[in-house]
């Protein structure tokens, strides 16, 4: 039996997979099974944020995992506080609580929305506003939390309390954001919804009409954080800072870690016994973490993916078959005039390209540490592809 059939007789069958098997990487090369390389344009999906197996960041875990591997959250380790200073020191928020995925830093900002609301002004002001075409994971409350239809299916009943805003429609938001709403959650860029920049007008209005009613903003940072938009944070470059910011994807270099971030004015409202994850904060993650945060807290290193970002765009645009690129640093969607992006990613598959699609548009989310040689690598494979 080959590892595709052993794979699948005993691996639930909720991916639509592609036919590789990777075996290894290196930087922003991987290996696959029968010894075939191919270039990195998806690190993951943005998880491995400084490519695979990066030197310092293989140290630091290795080291890490020799030292402690993990202890239960009623002690401290000194790598979780480095960490979190670190964490909190680069993005300007007070306080930090560590899950394990996108989701979860979701859960925890969603639970931490309803809470402050709850102790400042008792029941009834619950409700998340959303906007339609988001994506916040794959929990029955962030499934609920996603404005996408296709996603509210089977697995009724779902959690209440979301009410979904079309995005860049400051009256829709302006009609919906009425007494009994705590928070609204937003991706400054719609990843799995495609690569959707909001619009900066509609991210003020967002932030005035929350500050005038004291309702919470938390902004889903677990794709757009980072550093992969060029700045540490998506809300940079939109001259905002939620009330609360989640990470997760590509903050621990490809270890499952998730952060959720709150400012002072909510800082300490999940208290003792409120909340809580048994691997949250793992030692092996923080350390791994770490070694990303040392990269990319550098704003040198913001400002290369920020410029690799704008050279990339450029090359993609000189393609004939790409009609558009949207997004931002190292975070682009490319909208194709005629091919369909899932078929371009299985035939760049065949040619040694890693390539992600976002809806119909190919997605590229490369490693922070790619070189410009390498993205010429790529989008000459990608050109041969495209111009066929
Ligand atoms: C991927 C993603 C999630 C979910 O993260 P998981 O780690 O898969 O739970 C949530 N929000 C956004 C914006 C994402 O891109």
């Amino acid at each position: 039996m080959n590892t595709i059939e052993q794979f699948n007789k005993h691996v639930m069958p909720t991916y639509g997979r592609y036919d590789l098997v990777l075996e290894k990487g290196e930087n922003r090369t991987a290996t696959d099974e029968n010894g075939k390389q191919y270039i990195d344009f998806g690190s993951g999906i943005g998880t491995n944020s400084l490519g695979f197996c990066n030197e310092n960041w293989v140290n630091a875990v290795c080291g890490q995992v020799k030292a402690i591997q993990h202890t239960s959250n009623y002690y401290y380790t000194k790598v979780q506080a480095d960490f979190a200073e670190k964490l909190c020191n680069v993005t300007g928020y007070s306080k930090v609580f560590f899950g394990n995925s996108g989701a979860e830093a979701n859960e925890c900002a969603i639970k931490l929305a309803r809470k402050y609301s709850f102790d400042k002004y008792g029941k009834g002001r619950h409700n998340i506003i959303t906007l339609v075409n988001s994506f916040h994971g794959r929990t029955l409350c962030t499934l609920s939390a996603t404005g996408q239809d296709v996603f509210h299916n089977y697995f009724f009943p779902f959690v209440e309390g979301f009410i979904y805003v079309n995005a860049n429609d400051v009256d829709d938001l302006k009609a919906k954001l009425d007494d009994t709403v705590c928070a609204v959650m937003f991706e400054y860029i719609q990843g799995e919804g495609g690569v959707v920049p909001l619009s900066q007008d509609f991210v003020d209005e967002i932030f005035d009409l929350c500050a005038k009613k004291d309702i919470l903003t938390i902004a889903d940072e677990v794709q757009t954080g980072v550093g992969r938009t060029g700045k540490f944070l998506a809300g940079d470059n939109f001259g905002h800072k939620a009330d609360i910011s989640t990470l997760a994807k590509g903050i621990a270099g490809g270890i499952p870690m998730g952060a959720c971030l709150a400012d002072e004015k909510c800082a300490d409202v999940l208290g003792k016994g409120t909340h809580g994850s048994t691997f949250g904060g793992n030692p092996i993650a923080c350390a791994g973490g770490n070694a990303v945060l040392d990269f990319i807290s550098d704003e040198k290193n913001q400002k290369e993916v920020a410029e690799k970002g704008k050279y990339l765009r450029e090359k993609l645009l000189e393609i004939s078959e790409i009609t558009s690129v949207d997004g931002m640093g190292l975070m682009l969607g490319a909208a194709l005039k005629t091919k369909s992006a899932a078929d371009v990613v299985k035939a760049a598959l065949d040619k040694g390209l890693l390539l992600l699609t976002a809806k119909e548009k190919v997605r590229f989310l490369p490693p922070l540490t790619i070189t410009y040689e390498e993205i010429d690598k790529g989008i000459s494979i990608l050109k041969d592809i495209l111009e066929k």
